[in-house]
């Protein structure tokens, strides 16, 4: 069954203000008094229909919702009902042309004609259930252009001049769009500023949009669970290749306290053996020192902990992070924060060439730096949140799925990821280009809709590191650096341009 949605939209003219209609699925509109042409954001008008079909079933005929989107592609007033095609004029039911995709409705009361056309290819994008449209004005043209309609209101003539020779041409709103010079005979198109001061579309219309199968959100929730059950195979042999590997990795801070413990309970067996003669035997040398050693292992343990988390700003590696904080700092001129605590390595918060950046090298991520609406979701460990909008995909670099088990883009970046090395080695050029330097040493790294995070080992050990996590002196800037390159790249692939990186681009390994 068909669902119908009536919509009425108006955007504002960025240049002058003037209201402008948009009555069609158009990508661009011209304005009625300063005669420029507008872009219409299509997310924006494809919101509206989506936002349309979530709450379809709720909504009784007749009703619907409406308001005022402002937003940095402009500003819209909309008005979107559950309503079958009508006639705009008097209101009458429309029926539909069945056995064609594209053609007129036409009243059979008044007589009011309304286009009939297949939903254009960029608004079955944005809004997968769309079928066809139905519109008072043209169908839009091939770039989603309003296509000019006469208007026999304004009947004042222009006079333009031939561009071939210069004669004055009359054009009225009678004139053909292509029309011959008197002079020279040259065929001349008449440009958009005359066209449409003779042909302005000034009134907001009713217009309809054909609506069938899965919407959008079906469709994503489809997709999510099938991306969960993939995500879920792949997480099983994951968690079995890494797990060996972060076992080790925090065994190996536990060494030096089992080192002396066992050298401890050597000497308690050695002083029992050599106390054997005067009849205390090991089992004697144990009862007398074996208490100390767990009074040891109990107390001191948990003790040690604390003071290494307490000074861990003030003694070795956090130490020399810390000042390496300090000094890049007072270079940039950031401030410092937290500085003054012993236990902490403080933090920079400041802005960096047009980004955010927050440096804190003892928190889970030591370096985030802002994205402008990324298209990205990864992370080096599970579990991910990813916005219900983006897709799982496999770069078909193993080491690059490997590194990021959890790894989702918004759905035309995953396709293209998808679709061959070559495309998955362009869409991921900056990451690639990071991995190719930091991809060894990686402790964590994250990048969301909103900004891409980073540690390092050494110096994030997982999972028993609590407050002892430092980045190296000598890797603070560099990594600075090439995080600001990597969310330059990130947010180009996300705005689908190329991106443009410093040096050689690595492809994906072979
Ligand atoms: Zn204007
Ligand atoms: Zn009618
Ligand atoms: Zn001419």
């Amino acid at each position: 069954m068909p669902r119908f949605a009536c919509l009425e939209v108006r955007t504002a003219c960025s240049s002058c203000g003037s209201s402008i209609p948009v009555n069609g699925p158009f990508r661009s509109v011209t304005c009625p008094s300063c005669f420029r042409k507008m872009p219409v954001a299509v997310d924006i008008l494809g919101g509206f229909l989506n936002d349309f079909e979530e709450e379809y079933e709720g909504t009784e005929k007749g009703q619907g919702t409406g308001g005022t989107v402002m937003s940095g592609s402009g500003t819209y007033k909309y008005g979107c009902w559950k309503l079958p095609p009508k006639c705009p004029e008097c209101g009458k039911p429309l029926v539909l042309p069945e056995d064609t995709a594209t053609g007129t409705a036409i009243c059979p009361d008044c007589g009011e004609k309304l286009h009939f056309f297949p939903a254009p290819e960029w608004l079955v994008r944005e809004v997968p259930s769309a079928v066809s449209c139905l519109t008072p004005e043209q169908p839009p043209g091939p770039e989603g252009e309003q296509a000019l309609e006469m208007d026999e209101s304004s009947s004042r003539p222009i006079v333009m001049s031939c561009p071939q020779c210069g004669g004055a041409l009359t054009v009225s709103n009678s004139s053909e769009r292509i029309m011959k010079c008197g002079y020279c005979s040259t065929e001349v198109y008449v440009p958009d500023e005359v066209w449409t001061r003779l042909h302005p579309v000034r009134t907001a219309r009713e217009w309809f949009v054909v609506l069938d199968g899965m919407n959008i959100h079906q469709i994503r929730s489809e997709r999510r669970r099938m991306d969960q059950r993939e995500e879920e195979e792949f997480l099983k042999g994951w968690k079995l290749r890494n797990t060996p590997e972060k076992v080790r990795r925090s065994f190996r801070m536990f060494v030096p306290v089992v080192l002396v413990l066992l050298a401890v309970a050597t000497a308690i067996t050695l002083i029992g053996m050599l106390e054997s003669s005067k009849g205390g035997g090991v089992s004697g040398s144990w009862s007398r020192y074996g208490p100390y050693l767990v009074v040891t292992v109990t107390i001191l343990l948990p003790v040690w902990i604390v003071i290494r988390s307490v000074f861990s700003a003030k003694i070795g590696r956090g130490r020399e992070s810390k000042k390496a904080l300090a000094d890049l700092a007072a270079k940039h001129g950031w401030q410092h924060q937290a500085a003054e605590y012993r236990s902490a390595q403080g933090y920079i918060d400041a802005k960096y060439r047009g980004r955010d950046i927050e440096i804190h090298p003892d928190d889970d991520y030591a370096i985030e730096v802002e994205l402008k609406d990324s298209a990205f979701y990864l992370k080096t460990e599970p579990p991910g949140w990813p916005g219900d909008d983006l897709q799982r995909f496999s770069s078909g670099d193993s080491r690059f799925d490997e590194l990021f088990p959890i790894r989702y883009a918004r759905p035309e970046l995953a396709e293209r990821i998808g679709s061959s090395r070559e495309d998955a080695g362009r869409v991921l050029a900056p990451i690639f280009r990071f991995l190719e330097k930091w991809g060894g040493r990686l402790g964590r790294m994250k990048v969301d809709w909103s900004s891409a995070e980073v540690h390092l080992s050494p110096g994030h050990a997982d999972p028993m590191d609590a407050g002892v996590r430092y980045l190296l002196p000598e890797d603070l800037e560099p990594l600075l650096e090439d995080m600001m390159v990597l969310a330059g790249g990130l947010d180009a692939a996300s705005a689908g341009r190329t991106p443009e990186l410093p040096g050689a681009v690595p492809g994906p390994d072979g």
